[in-house]
């Protein structure tokens, strides 16, 4: 059954996530965790059936520099963009009115 507790407990992990989000932007590459380096996930597959087919012991294929990262390591994490942009523009508003609000100030005290 879905609460009010439960609601608030949603908004309250939506808003950590969120928060992580805007701390760090990138996150570790999933596929090579940073290295950098990865297996190809064919070749990886490969590998498994190989080794369990034949029970050979023979060693991982050496990893390839990373092509869902392209080697960078970091990956932008998804939403982190969309997040910015709205923050930048809600910023972008705000700073407008203080402005206007400025602006009509200072045409009072004139
Ligand atoms: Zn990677």
């Amino acid at each position: 059954m879905l609460t009010a507790s439960h609601i608030l407990l949603g908004f309250a992990v939506l808003a950590v996530w969120l928060l992580s989000l805007w701390v760090h932007p990138f996150g570790r590459c999933p596929r090579c965790r940073g290295r950098r380096m990865a297996v190809p996930f064919g070749r990886y597959l490969i590998w498994l059936a190989y080794r369990h087919l034949t029970g050979s012991t023979r060693a991982k294929p050496r990893p390839r520099p990373c092509r869902v990262c392209k080697a960078i390591g970091r990956r932008q994490r998804i939403g982190s963009r969309t997040l910015h942009r709205t923050v930048r523009r809600i910023r972008g508003e705000l700073d407008g009115q203080r402005k206007a609000r400025q602006a009509a100030l200072e045409e009072n005290t004139r």
